[in-house]
């Protein structure tokens, strides 16, 4: 699934292909479920839009329209959203497009087909803002911010992490490649970090998340930029899916183990375990 930096990238590189564009209509929806409002609802309200900038907040991309609505789409586990000819719109897998003045179409495709496609007005935006935890790589993202954050959470730092409501953005990737850098062992309960754990996890989270949009996200399945192109993080992973495989920084073998449900992948010798106290 696309994690921050594989929706940031996205975003970057559908900004000089979208910015002040108008939107002149919905040209495809055969999957009227990824959508919200109604789709003639959605097809009233989105005609004659026009797009006045590309973000990003947690792992939803957002298109802001003018008067006030932001369409907000959620790529999920196989989402791929591009800038195209018309003709690529009839893929099977396309179940969404939108057309654009320049005769070009904004194309949704995705084979699993768990993408959403919102269109909300500032309380939706606001609706959607409030549910998501800070932004790691935000300037008010500092180490004492995670430490409050983390305060009397009992649960394992690795689910901690994939909590969006706690931290926004990190997905199961990034959480193992952080706590491998930190040297924290995934099962450590959240409120047992020392503060210089916590320093090093914060440090930890910012540079896997910066080292990933730098080089375009992660292309392990489906995903890629908003020009059809796939990233190249997953050639620099140092534990994430390399189960029995040597750490790069001590050679034991990489262990995986399952949390929250996920894939969970570390070095049992570097990173340390801390024993929770009764
Ligand atoms: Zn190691």
């Amino acid at each position: 699934m696309p994690e921050l930096p594989e929706v940031e990238t996205v975003a970057r590189s559908l900004a000089p292909q979208l910015q002040g564009r108008t939107i002149t209509g919905l040209a495809k929806l055969d999957w009227p479920k990824m959508l919200t409002p109604s789709p003639d609802e959605f097809a009233a309200l989105i005609a004659g839009r026009r797009i006045k900038a590309i973000g990003r907040r947690a792992k939803w991309l957002l298109l802001s329209l003018d008067g006030e609505w932001t369409l907000a789409i959620h790529l999920r586990m196989s989402g791929q959203l591009l800038v195209a000819e018309p003709e690529t719109s009839e893929a099977r897998h396309v179940h969404f497009a939108l057309d654009l003045d320049n005769g070009r179409r904004l194309i949704f495709n995705d084979q699993r087909k768990f993408g959403r496609v919102h269109l909300l007005d500032r309380q939706g935006l606001a609706a959607l803002d409030a549910v998501h935890g800070p932004e790691p790589l935000a300037a008010d993202f500092t180490p004492s911010a995670l430490a409050e954050r983390l305060q009397n959470r009992r649960a394992p730092i690795k689910a901690l992490l994939l909590d969006q409501h706690l931290i926004a953005g990190i997905g199961n990737i990034y959480a193992n490649e952080a706590l491998w850098l930190a040297r924290i062992h995934p099962l450590t309960p959240g409120a047992m970090l020392t503060p210089e754990q916590i320093n090093e996890l914060h440090h930890a989270i910012r540079h896997v998340l910066q080292e990933a949009i730098a080089n375009q996200g992660s292309s392990l399945r489906n995903y890629r930029d908003g020009y059809g192109r796939q990233g190249t993080q997953q050639e620099h992973f140092n534990v994430y899916d390399r189960a029995g495989e040597p750490c790069p920084r001590c050679q034991s073998t990489i262990e995986r183990i399952v949390v929250a449900q996920r894939s969970t992948y570390f070095c049992p010798t570097c990173q340390i375990t801390m024993q929770q106290s009764e």
